[in-house]
């Protein structure tokens, strides 16, 4: 895999892109147009000055792997890609549309895997002209500091792309595990209903924002309150997530809770866009209810 496309430059884009580029891969960075591709840079530009600052990497490993990012708002830049990876909003009809565009572009060897962290891989396989060229490929955010990589084979997934697949995610340094092709995989099928039931502990007043956070980290050792988590991973991600979920196993139980829903309506999706259940547009984050 020498030349790798990302699509979608937003939080986790970006992080797939930044370690592919540290691997010694070329890069190709996409998003809807180039200035917002270009932005992603600069995010990554930073992250990296911290890990040079952590003596992680050299001066001259962040400056190589810059120079091999290449930005782009056209999916007729990914000809040259050995792999695509898709990282675009978490709604199917986004990442269809998406595939529809790419797949006339790209060398008919060329792998495309999804970072998607609820859809059905089988079905976004079949928007594609290259099935068993399609896998899952599930980053963990942010992607620079976790270790897992959640790999989905959809039903028609050749055992070859799940080889390459494979090796490609250890040469970033990356652990992966097998997950099965079921709404939200492993870690997403256990962490978002935790995550969903914060916010009706929230909505039912059982407990505050803080008091909730609070209770998680120091009650059950997380490193992160799940409100916190939420407004981290991005609140229309999670709704998503959750609506994938009810629907795809049809569980009452998977219901989104209506203030996630509420959240999501106002735009308020968490660290991205200043607020969330947390407002982070002041010094220090201030809870919003
Ligand atoms: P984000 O909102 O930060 O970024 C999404 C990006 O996709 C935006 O930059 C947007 O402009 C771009 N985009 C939307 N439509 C596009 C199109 N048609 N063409 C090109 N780009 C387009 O979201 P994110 O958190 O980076 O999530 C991206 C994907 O990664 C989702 O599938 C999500 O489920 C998955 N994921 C997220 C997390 C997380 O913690 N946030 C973790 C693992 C996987």
């Amino acid at each position: 895999m020498s030349t790798v496309g990302v699509i979608g430059a937003g939080q986790m884009g970006n992080g797939i892109a930044h370690v592919a580029a540290l691997a010694g891969h070329d890069v190709v960075l996409a998003d809807i147009d180039k200035e917002r591709a270009d932005a992603a840079l600069v995010v990554m530009r930073g992250n990296m000055d911290r890990q040079v600052h952590r003596g992680l990497i050299g001066e001259a490993d962040r400056d190589a792997a810059l120079a091999r990012i290449r930005t782009t708002g056209d999916l007729a830049d990914m000809a040259d890609a050995d792999i695509v990876i898709e990282a675009a909003t978490e709604k199917e009809e986004v990442k269809a549309g998406i595939f529809r565009t790419l797949c006339p572009h790209l060398k008919p060897a060329a792998l495309i895997a999804t970072n998607t962290s609820s859809i059905s891989i089988t079905r976004l396989a079949a928007t594609t002209d290259r099935p068993e060229h399609f896998i899952g490929m599930h980053f963990m955010n942010p992607v620079p500091i976790m270790k897992l990589v959640e790999l989905i084979r959809g039903i028609a997934t050749s055992e070859e792309t799940y080889r390459e697949a494979r090796a490609f995610v250890e040469g970033l340094g990356k652990e992966v595990v097998e997950a099965e092709d079921f709404p939200a995989f492993i870690v997403n099928r256990i962490l978002m209903p935790m995550v969903n039931e914060a916010i009706y502990t929230l909505y039912e007043g059982v407990g505050s924002v803080e008091a909730i956070d609070k209770a998680m980290r120091l009650g059950a050792n997380h490193p992160m309150g799940p409100l916190q988590l939420a407004d981290f991973i991005g609140l229309d991600t999670c709704l998503s997530i959750m609506q994938v979920l009810y629907e795809g196993l049809s569980d009452s139980k998977y219901r989104p809770c209506p203030l996630l829903v509420k959240y999501v309506e106002a735009g308020w999706l968490g660290r991205k866009t200043g607020r969330g259940f947390y407002d982070y547009r002041g010094e220090a984050p201030v809870p919003t209810r």
